[in-house]
């Protein structure tokens, strides 16, 4: 059976720790769904359409990767796609209380889908969306 998880985020924008979880989620799964997971109520800093150009210029002509959006529920787009993973990446402890609520609920909502979570890499502990926003609207380079 083909294992398909989806991965689903922000992405506003798209940072090498998010590159990091993808790159290392391929190894263990034959497709993945990088999902822009949005609430229609709350407006981010690059569309939708914004992001996902970034997502796919980065990712460049992968046939694994799918690059979606949704603003509903994580679960019934998974149960949808076929997806038996949820991918998520873990930082430091701030992200685990919000990360074990989010897999707790949605294995409520469907047991036979898993959330899996891969450790960030060490260069990407401190790396976020908002942090590389925060810098670049000051000026500051957010080049590696
Ligand atoms: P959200 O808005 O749901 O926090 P993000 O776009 O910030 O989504 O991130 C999507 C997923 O990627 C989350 O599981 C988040 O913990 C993970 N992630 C974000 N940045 C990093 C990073 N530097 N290293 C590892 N995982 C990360």
């Amino acid at each position: 059976m083909e294992k398909l998880a989806v991965y689903p985020g922000s992405f506003d924008p798209i940072t090498n720790g998010h590159l990091d979880i993808i790159r290392r989620g391929l190894r263990f799964f034959d497709r993945l769904i990088i999902l822009i997971a949005y609430n229609p109520n709350k407006s981010g800093l690059f569309t939708i359409e914004e992001r996902m150009d970034m997502i796919r210029t980065v990712i460049g002509a992968d046939p694994r990767v799918t690059i979606d959006s949704s603003p509903g529920l994580m679960v019934p787009y998974a149960k949808e796609k076929g997806a038996q993973v949820i991918l998520r990446g873990l930082r430091a402890l701030s992200d685990f209380e919000y990360e074990f609520q989010m897999a707790l609920i949605n294995r409520r909502l469907d047991r036979d889908i898993e959330t899996v979570f891969l450790m960030t890499g060490y260069k990407w502990f401190y790396t976020s969306s908002n942090l590389i926003k925060e810098a670049a609207s000051h000026g500051g380079s957010v080049d590696l």
